[in-house]
């Protein structure tokens, strides 16, 4: 079994790599690359992406674990193609949680790089799932984990029994247990169960760290990561735990070593897959340790430190958080390149953090959705599931209606529900206009028929109200200002102090262009200089956008 493997891969050294040298950018331009002649537009500026564990999604042949198949079906919920249709959420991206062959449910130990583990279905089944969502203009990125394998994948098995094996140098070992600090209390150096030594796996056993030391390692992932993009016509990747690549004595994160691999990763993809995608997940909030990160490694990192204070500032209704977040960002990180979330799989739904005030959960989301870069929204996020950890119930079956199972499966769910799964699903909130599943859907589709919200500038304002914030996205064509109130109670005469860089620009006519419905704003004056605007109120939570006119 081992052995047939290790000839699949060698196999498909040669496939990938002849592929990646011509076939690959040709497939990139069919799925990525499009704009003006001369003009290069990453797909990755425009549009909102949607996070799914597919163990949790939908079940379609009913053994109550998530599928593929399950997935396709589902498509027209993300986006049914039709730009005009706010029927669907309109995300133009989706991220799959690993789908590797793997040992556990999340799937973040990885045994088999190179197909599909069967409870999700099939390599065709995936090949189908991308066809299906290229015809409705949803890009497909996966799970990536350059970190470490799982401790059963082939590699480390023969490493593991065998000193002289070709694997061995893959990980790392240690004769005595090396007195390692490490990042959170956790133990870095395991027992060999086979022999008396040490191996290296900084989150646990049962996923040792391949060792980036032996270059042979780094040509095996660029492997790995061609074969998604070519063979199964992945638009890109979501990196996992990139801070961790290689060690450097005592220091586990941030090294030399794994800038160098990332910088490795990122230029060959960008070169050889232009229409492709890469996004990291480095989740320090720290806007210095990001800034690390840039400017010649991945594509773009997740905002941590802005996701943390946009759910801070729905939590709490202070925007001090947000407005020093986006500042930071705005200044330190370059510009579209970093992805703004609310919470992701790792982390306490935000419905939960919120309480389960949803009038909170709408302006985190108002927020979050008019900010640069591709937003990421977390399945079920959008209708308000909650959870909190362990893990496992913070990825909890998504629920679609208020039959069985909550439509997720004809079987018995791997994981329970949330037990507000009756009253709180998809088909409840699907023709409500004031659900939150609704504002989701209102917010993508302005967003997607405005450029300036998706690739515009981003110009900080002041608010006249510590519960407020604003800020003006814009092209050479169009200049939006955004206007949010994170406070449950409604401001009169809000005022805004536009930056010098917008102000400067004018003198603007302003024109209401959206408000969000279940709390929007009255009036709007610029000021004859210019400068700044004057609501006269905003409500409670509440969201809108006018368009500044030359
Ligand atoms: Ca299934």
């Amino acid at each position: 079994m081992r052995t047939s493997r290790l000839t699949l891969a060698r196999r498909l050294a040669v496939v990938v790599s002849a592929c990646f040298a011509a076939a690959c950018a040709n497939s990139a331009v069919s799925t990525g690359v499009v704009g003006a002649p001369g003009v290069v537009t990453h797909w990755w500026r425009d549009g909102v992406c949607y996070e799914v564990f597919v163990r949790s999604f939908a079940d379609a042949d009913g053994d109550g674990i998530g599928d593929l198949r399950g997935l396709t079906a589902r498509l027209d919920y993300i986006n049914d193609g039709n730009p005009a249709s706010s029927a669907s959420l309109g995300a133009k991206c989706i991220w799959l949680m690993p789908i590797d062959k793997s040992m556990s449910y999340h799937g973040y130990d990885v045994t088999d790089y190179y197909h599909v583990d069967p409870h999700y279905g099939s390599d065709e089944d995936f090949r189908k799932l991308v066809r299906e969502a290229h015809r409705r203009g949803i890009h497909v990125i996966v799970d990536f984990v350059p970190n470490h394998s799982s401790n059963e994948h082939p590699f480390f098995q023969s490493a593991l029994h065998d000193p002289a094996s070709p694997y061995r140098s893959w990980y790392r070992w240690s004769s005595v247990k090396p007195e390692q600090p490490s990042t959170w209390g956790q133990e870095v150096w395991h027992k060999s169960p086979v022999r008396d030594e040490y191996y290296y796996g900084l989150f646990w056993g049962g996923m040792p760290d391949l060792n980036y030391e032996t270059p042979a390692v780094l040509q095996e992932m660029q492997k790995v990561a061609a074969y998604w993009l070519e063979d199964m016509h992945a638009d890109g990747f979501r990196f996992d735990a990139i801070p961790y690549l290689v060690e450097d004595g005592n220091q586990l994160a941030h090294t030399r070593g794994t800038h160098d691999v990332l910088r490795q990763f990122g230029n060959t993809i960008r070169s050889e897959a232009p229409g492709s995608f890469t996004i990291g997940e480095m989740s320090d909030g720290s806007a210095q340790v990001l800034a690390t990160y840039y400017p010649d490694q991945l594509d773009a990192y997740f905002a941590f430190g802005v996701a943390g204070a946009t759910v801070e500032a729905a939590r709490t209704g202070s925007a001090a958080s947000f407005n020093q977040a986006i500042q930071e960002a705005n200044a330190t990180f370059p510009a579209g390149r970093w992805s703004s979330f609310l919470t992701n799989h790792d982390q306490p739904r935000v419905m939960t953090v919120l309480g389960g005030d949803a009038a909170k959960a709408r302006v985190a989301a108002s927020a979050m959705l008019m900010l640069p870069g591709l937003p990421f929204v977390y399945y079920g996020e959008e209708i308000g599931m909650v959870g909190a950890k362990p893990d496992e119930t913070i990825r909890t079956p998504m629920q679609w209606s208020a039959d069985s199972n909550g439509g997720f499966s004809s079987g018995t769910a791997w994981e329970s529900l949330q037990p507000d799964w009756i009253a709180k699903n998809v088909a409840a909130q699907d023709h409500d206009q004031a659900s939150l599943l609704n504002h989701y859907r209102r917010l993508i589709h302005f967003r997607n028929v405005h450029s300036a919200l998706s690739s515009g500038t981003l110009d900080i304002a002041t608010t006249s109200d510590a519960a407020g914030a604003a800020f003006v996205r814009s092209t050479s064509d169009e200049t939006i200002l955004i206007a949010l109130n994170f406070g449950d109670h409604a401001v009169d005469r809000f005022g805004i102090a536009l930056s010098s860089a917008v102000a400067g620009s004018g003198p603007y006519r302003i024109e209401p262009l959206h408000a969000d419905p279940e709390g929007g704003c009255m009036g709007g004056m610029i000021s004859a200089d210019g400068k700044s605007v004057t609501l006269d109120s905003i409500a409670a939570h509440g969201f809108c956008a006018f368009r500044l006119n030359r």
